[in-house]
């Protein structure tokens, strides 16, 4: 069987968020070479600083191309603003083969006669008003420097039908679709134009995409047939919603993957979950991009609409924080962390973290609590702490003396010195050495604080009277 082509065409005018991400990925599994290309034909909206952006989120989601562009230098390969010529020359060979014509109705005409049809009860469409107009007449709209659209000629008795690999049989009939604009007065081409023709040019077989595209593809396929270009074949993947059953935007929790990877969510997070919205994999483990790959199946991909939760991002993060190497860890920490962590206790620092943070900020907390200190105590924790009692923190403050290393020492001495235990013991505990009611295990704190660190917070409490 021949390779399979996949691409992702993104339109460089904002970032890339949650939807054209999973489209990525989704490209990049459903493939054997996945291309790039960029589609900034509209060059109000794109800008080279979007495409640097979203190469940059495409690699650290271990998503990268074998073909396609490596800088975010717009060449004539695959920087769709440089290919106006190959555009050009099929615009020619539709209007000299009849299938494509000028069409010089105005914005004005356009919108009346979309509004006669719809208050008859009938779809707009074009009306087909320039269909037909003599070679001289055009000429001479041409000499008056008339602007003029180029239409597609939709053969009206065409019904036009495809196997979407998502949604199953499709079928569009051509007068329901009515002449459409391949290139725009102002010369610039639609998007479905110059996005089907690169299709077929750069051999791509599959092209993934939102469901979004769907009422594109009839009219995409009609082009490549009246050019005799191959024809991809189509899978239209559900569109992701938020909890709100609205599509996923900015409101309803649609972040950008920079901003997911700024606030320090891992790759494998992320595309886990992307990898599991609207596609169904067995198992619920953390999964690398080829076992992810040897998972995907597009018979998997469902037609309803995904719902994205971040609680299910905020999961997957856990098991990535979780299963990653001491050094990734290490390293995905803030360097003002780092920085006071003693070497001595940073495997012992690196465990805490596993087990209690999803985020480098919450590591940031708990370095600070652990090795600095500063630790404020906000009054309902300092009035935990202090409930306690003075004699509860002399007794610990000399169990501590006793028992500097060994923390079930240390525990067993402050029992048998206060009386107190179970909620009693390690709360007030807890409260004066973290100023927080829960976190790491206490015996990790204990054995992580330094000892006159940890003696001054528990005389912090033994003047009560004072
Ligand atoms: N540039 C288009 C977009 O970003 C690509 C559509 C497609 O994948 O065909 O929506």
């Amino acid at each position: 069987m021949s390779p399979i082509k996949t691409r992702f065409a993104p339109s460089p005018t904002g970032l890339i968020h949650l939807g054209n991400a999973r489209t990525a990925l989704f490209s990049a599994l459903g493939g054997d070479v996945f291309v790039l290309r960029i589609e900034d034909t509209d060059l109000e909206r794109s800008r080279a600083e979007f495409v640097a952006e979203l190469m940059n989120d495409l690699r650290w989601l271990g998503l990268d191309w074998q073909e396609g562009p490596r800088g975010a230098e717009p060449d004539p390969d695959w920087y769709q603003s440089r290919r106006g010529e190959i555009y050009a020359t099929y615009y020619r060979i539709l209007e000299e083969k009849g299938l494509a014509y000028p069409c010089f109705c105005t914005p004005l005409e356009l919108e009346v006669s979309r509004k006669v049809q719809l208050s008859s009860g009938r779809p707009p469409r074009y009306s087909g008003r320039c269909a037909h107009l003599p070679a001289d007449e055009v000429r001479r709209r041409h000499e008056e420097g008339l602007a003029a659209t180029l239409r597609f000629r939709v053969p009206k008795d065409r019904v036009v039908e495809f196997e979407d690999e998502v949604r199953g049989p499709q079928r569009f009939a051509g007068e329901d679709i009515g002449d459409f604009i391949i290139r725009r007065a102002d010369g610039s081409p639609a998007f479905f134009f110059c996005n089907a023709i690169d299709d077929a040019l750069m051999g791509i077989t599959r092209v993934l995409r939102g469901e979004d595209h769907l009422t594109n593809t009839p009219r995409q396929l009609m082009i490549l047939a009246a050019l005799d270009l191959p024809q991809p074949r189509y899978a239209h993947i559900s569109l992701i919603v938020g909890d709100d059953g609205a599509p996923l935007s900015k409101r309803n929790g649609s972040r950008s993957i920079k901003q997911l990877r700024e606030e320090g969510y891992f790759p494998e997070a992320v595309v886990n979950m992307l990898a599991r919205l609207g596609h169904h994999y067995d198992g619920a483990e953390l999964l690398g991009l080829p076992a992810l790959r040897a998972g995907f199946d597009i018979r998997r991909l469902g037609r309803s609409p995904a719902r994205f939760d971040v609680s299910h991002l905020d999961h997957w993060q856990g098991l990535a924080v979780r299963g990653a190497a001491d050094d990734t860890l290490w390293h995905w920490l803030h360097a003002e962390t780092r920085a006071v962590v003693p070497d001595a206790h940073r495997a012992g620092f690196l465990d805490l973290v596993r087990s209690n943070c999803l985020f480098p900020k919450q590591a940031d907390a708990w370095a600070r609590i652990l090795f600095t200190d500063e630790l404020e105590l906000a009054a309902d924790i300092a009035a935990v702490a202090q409930a306690a009692g003075e004699a509860f923190y002399l007794a610990a403050i000399d169990a501590a003396t006793e028992s500097p290393d060994d923390f079930a020492a240390f525990l067993a001495g402050l029992k048998r010195r206060s009386g107190a235990k179970g909620k009693h013991l390690f709360l007030p505990l807890r409260a004066a050495l973290t100023g927080s009611l829960d976190g790491p295990e206490l015996a990790k704190i204990y054995q992580m604080l330094d000892k006159p660190r940890l003696h001054r917070r528990l005389a912090e409490f033994t003047y009560e009277s004072e």
